[in-house]
């Protein structure tokens, strides 16, 4: 009997790219900028109201249940004005069929003005700020498109936001930089208020192409040269378990990280919120603004295009072979040493994307981050059983912090 997870037991989800690759900044590890070379046919490569409206009515219809996710995302999808915005909620209305859409838009924040953070407020939007922590960290990597820093436009959108009461989440990269400073660069978090934190490990290789595209696709091979603003394995091992040694003495329940929540998901058997911790892809495709879907945000490249949904249903395309292929691939071609590691149930290999390494046995495919992650897990091992325990007894995981504090005492087989 087959023991693979299909992909087809999880909802799908298609994220829209409304300005294409437009983007006000030029973040230096962007993998997304370069993705206009692609359009490169049409000067403003933007998503008409036409696509809009087929995107809305055959995504209301890929989507089962009481409630449809919509997620914005870019480049930059401010660069779109409020009338696309308000003309996109009028279609989720007329398409909806009665059901609750909720709405996600991911942004570098330095385009929101009062009028904007009224908009998310009365829609109910939850807005991902992409910020990376000081403003010297930040300023590093994330010039504007005149080549100054951003920083200081980024918190006064924050600070725009927090006025208006939306609900906002933090996304932070980590690079060759800021992972040298987890306790700083959470301590930031914490000091602005940001109590949901998604940390994403920057991880890109330089392959150029004859179009401009100078990033390599996850096929691409072995000899593309790794960026220098690239995370190592190593510093990204240290930089998890720096954050994890400040989250689990202060912040477990009150401040959530996404990464740990997605690692006691898999400590205990549910599946993660993080498609990176899952143990298929799959799920998550990618729209362009002229209405060509990818398999997934990160595998944007001609060869993983699924089609146009001007003339390919989009649930022909998110049921197709090719995507059923990719989502199961991720756990198809791990290596044995994946196949063979004690934290397979936790990192299922990670994404896939990073899989251009060597294992220890010599075998192509393996994960990049790998020795990151071993060193990660290892460490936080002892909490995660200590949060599984709690949750197998109804108790809450956040009694780590009493537990760490008492000395770590053995709750198995306590002292009569
Ligand atoms: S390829 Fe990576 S980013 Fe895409 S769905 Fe798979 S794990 Fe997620
Ligand atoms: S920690 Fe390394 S060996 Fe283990 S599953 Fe993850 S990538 Fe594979």
């Amino acid at each position: 009997m087959s023991t693979e997870i299909s992909p087809f037991d999880q909802p799908k989800y298609v994220m829209l790219k409304p300005a294409g690759a437009a983007c006000n900044l030029r973040c230096d590890y962007c993998y997304y900028l370069e993705k206009k070379h692609l359009y490169a046919e049409s000067r403003r490569h933007i998503m008409s109201e036409e696509t809009l409206e087929k995107f809305v009515e055959q995504y209301m219809a890929l989507t089962a249940g009481p409630s449809v996710l919509f997620t914005w995302h870019g480049g930059e999808p401010l660069m779109r004005p409020l009338s696309f915005y308000r003309k996109a909620l009028a279609l989720q209305e007329k398409y909806a069929g009665g059901r609750q859409v909720d709405n996600i838009i991911q942004t570098n924040a330095t385009l929101i003005t009062d009028e904007w953070a009224r908009f998310f407020k009365k829609n109910n939007f939850l807005v991902g700020v992409s910020v990376d922590g000081t403003e010297e960290m930040h300023d590093a990597y994330r010039p504007t498109a005149q080549g100054r820093p951003s920083w200081q436009q980024v918190m006064r959108g924050i600070r725009t936001l927090n006025r208006h009461g939306v609900e906002w989440n933090a996304m932070a990269t980590v690079n060759h930089i800021n992972a040298g400073a987890p306790a700083d660069f959470y301590g930031f978090f914490k000091e602005i208020g940001c109590r949901y934190i998604q940390f994403t490990p920057v991880v890109e290789r330089i392959y150029r192409r004859p179009d401009g595209r100078h990033l390599a696709s996850p096929v691409d091979g072995a000899w593309a040269e790794l960026a220098p603003f690239s995370v190592t394995p190593q510093q990204w091992g240290e930089f998890l378990c720096g954050v994890f040694d400040c989250w689990v003495r202060e912040d477990v329940g009150s401040t959530f990280v996404q990464i740990f929540d997605a690692t006691l998901a898999g400590w205990i058997g549910v599946p993660p919120s993080l498609c990176a911790m899952s143990p298929t892809c799959g799920h998550a495709a990618a729209m362009e603004a002229g209405g060509d879907v990818y398999v997934c945000d990160h595998y944007v490249f001609p060869e993983f295009k699924l089609g146009n949904i001007a003339t390919r249903p989009l649930t022909e395309m998110m049921y197709s072979p090719e995507m059923t292929e990719f989502g199961l691939n991720k756990q198809r071609l791990l290596t044995a040493q994946c196949r063979e590691c004690p934290y397979l149930f936790a990192c299922h290999g990670e994404c896939p994307r990073n899989r251009f390494a060597v294992s220890d046995d010599g075998e192509r495919g393996h994960n990049y981050l790998c020795a990151g992650y071993r060193r990660y897990f290892a460490h936080v091992s002892r909490y995660m059983d200590f949060m599984k325990y709690q949750l197998q007894h109804k108790q809450p995981p956040a009694a780590v912090m009493d537990w760490i504090k008492a000395g770590e005492p053995d709750y198995r087989h306590p002292a009569r």
